[in-house]
């Protein structure tokens, strides 16, 4: 290759366009570049093709998406005029040959014009040939084809050798992955979403530049391994990549959460670490104030049991181990039952009875709430047809109805089927709302609670007191009765102050025409006070239990 001194014979911009013409021809990607700075000074059509705009940019943030200099870089090591390098770029999916040559640039920088060469089969000697297949096909094997980082398996084996070459260290494998990143893909386009993923994958070679302890496991989950000695240094890590992860031009928000497992037992298989780093992530999804936890064996134990849970909740329903107990209301002023609770029990064969404190939170995450409310509610409108069918004066049943159902649900639809199907009328049912779904979303609440109240139907703020509403909020949608939460009750008549909070909540909810019902009253207390309050119906212990069927008809004989 000759020394190239265009400096001599060019000016800038003549300079510049002669080179446009020189390096246009052929089919060649050719770029120039800084050799001390490493700054790409000028690059031809054909890079432009192949790596994009990355003029004025550093090669190696360029090229090799890495913050520092690549180690055994050519550019600055190159001892004589010309070099060679083989490689197989990642980036283009290609073995090629880079050919460099020292040049002087206009201003008198040193330079290396550096030619690109695909490399074809000819191009290669036998064993290089087969070396070369080999090498592709491995590489393919364990890179991940759209990051062109580590996929899983190469990162279980750098992780194991990682762990393996250094037994005196302490490690921490940590997993990560995008806050809604199906929203994201959603709104924005699987390309974004792609776009996403690779921004992300740079900001991990960025990080970890060659230790290659880093990788993409599967569509938004990255995972590395890192030494500590303190556990703060693991965060302060995590902080950092989220930092720079969040930096970026998208016109939309990368929240990441972090799980962290701790390894103590170096035998533990590396996909099992990942694994319980996995879970620690879960722990804190949805909940914006965390963006890391570390695996805590009681995880496991939770999943093992929700697993269980899981895997028998679908046969319970069709065995119909899921029991309706109905709690009776009674009007404070002259004790009589009004009304009755509908809760659910499972009655589960190997079990005994276990309470909905353990299953409807998980059946709220995986959405089985849908299927076992729908349950309930045609066990409550099944029963009211029993007791008129046997003559018995039917009294008004209320049911719970899980905030998951707003969105994914057709309430009207739902329940005019059931008050069709068993015939009754839709003043028997009240509809208990948990007082939180109130803050959620009131305008799509409102929309769906005044097309069932429409429909005839009664409807409760559950729990209410129990979180921040006020009746100010609940001025605003119409409900018909307000249920106080059993710990409102109680933290506030336990003093004079709390009893004029409760005293003046009664006032005004009675003046906005509403019902109100105490529950969980328990004590003589509570009832005497209730009644000196103008509350109207009270639920609880003190009253009566949750209990079966069989036993509840005995109270309406
Ligand atoms: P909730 O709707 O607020 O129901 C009242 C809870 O207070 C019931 O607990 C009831 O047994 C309990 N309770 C009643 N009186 C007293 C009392 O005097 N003292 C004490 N300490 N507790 C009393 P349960 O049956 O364990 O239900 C807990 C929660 O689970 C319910 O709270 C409700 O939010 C939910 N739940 C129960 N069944 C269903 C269901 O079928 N569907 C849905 N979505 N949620 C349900
Ligand atoms: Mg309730
Ligand atoms: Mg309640």
């Amino acid at each position: 290759m000759r020394f190239v001194d265009i400096k001599e014979q060019l000016n800038n911009e003549s300079g510049l366009r002669v080179i446009d013409s020189i390096l246009n021809v052929g089919f060649l990607a050719a770029i120039i570049i800084d050799k001390d700075t490493h700054e790409i000074l000028y690059q031809n059509k054909k890079s432009i093709e192949y790596f994009g705009n990355i003029a004025g940019k550093l090669c190696h943030e360029a090229l090799c998406t890495s913050e520092q200099p690549c180690s055994g870089c050519m550019l600055s090591a190159m001892t004589g005029n010309v070099a060679i390098y083989d490689c197989y770029m990642k980036t283009l999916n290609k073995r090629v040959r880079w050919m460099y040559s020292d040049i002087s640039w206009f201003d008198g920088r040193n330079a290396v014009y550096a030619k690109l060469v695909e490399l074809g089969e000819e191009d290669i000697t036998s064993d290089a040939k087969w070396k070369y297949l080999k090498d592709m096909d491995q590489d393919r094997r364990d890179t991940d084809s759209l990051t062109h980082i580590p996929n899983n398996n190469k990162f279980f084996k750098n992780a194991e050798e990682i762990i393996k070459k250094d037994p005196s260290s302490d490690f921490a494998v940590v997993l990560f992955d995008i806050d809604r990143f199906k929203t994201i893909n959603d709104i924005y386009g699987m390309t974004k979403g792609d776009e996403v993923l690779l921004h992300i994958a740079r900001v991990l070679k960025d990080s970890f530049g060659f230790e290659d302890n880093y990788g993409r496991m599967h569509s938004d989950l990255f995972a590395y391994i890192i030494p500590y000695q303190k556990k703060g240094e693991i965060i302060k890590q995590i902080e950092k990549l989220r930092k720079k992860i969040s930096r970026n031009d998208f016109d939309f928000d990368i929240n990441t959460s972090f799980g962290i497992y701790l390894v103590e037992d170096k035998q533990v298989p590396i996909n099992l670490m990942c694994d319980r780093a996995l879970m620690a992530v879960k722990t804190i999804k949805g909940d914006i104030l965390k963006f890391c936890a570390f695996f805590n064996e009681q995880y496991r134990a939770d999943m093992l049991k929700a697993n269980e849970i899981e895997k028998d909740m679908q046969a319970s329903l069709l065995n119909g181990d899921f029991k309706m107990y109905l709690q009776p209301k009674f009007r404070l002023s002259d004790d009589k039952m009004v009304g009755a609770e509908a809760l659910c029990r499972w009655v589960h064969p190997k079990k005994g009875i276990i309470p909905p404190m353990d299953f409807i939170p998980l059946f709220e995450k995986n959405g089985f709430i849908l299927k076992l409310d729908e349950y309930m509610w045609e066990e409550a409108c099944r029963t009211l047809r029993r007791w008129i069918d046997m003559g018995v004066e039917p009294i008004p049943l209320s049911v719970n109805i899980s905030r998951y159902h707003i969105k994914h649900n057709d309430l009207e639809a739902i329940f005019t089927r059931l008050i069709n199907r068993y015939n009754i009328s839709s003043s028997l049912l009240t509809l208990e709302l948990t007082e939180s779904l109130f803050l959620d979303n009131p305008e799509e609440l409102n929309r769906v609670m005044s097309g069932l109240q429409k429909m005839g139907f009664r409807l409760e703020v559950d729990d209410f007191g129990a979180g921040f509403s006020s009746l100010n909020m609940i001025r605003n949608i119409t409900v018909d009765t307000i249920k106080m939460d059993k710990d409102f009750l109680d933290n506030e008549i336990s003093s004079d102050k709390g009893k004029i909070v409760v005293n003046h909540t009664i006032d005004m909810a009675k003046d906005l025409n509403l019902q109100v019902v105490a529950e969980g009253v328990e004590t003589k207390e509570h009832v005497e006070f209730l009644k000196n309050s103008r509350c109207d119906v009270a639920q609880g212990y003190y009253f009566a239990k949750p209990m079966p069927l069989d036993e509840f008809d005995k109270l309406l004989q």
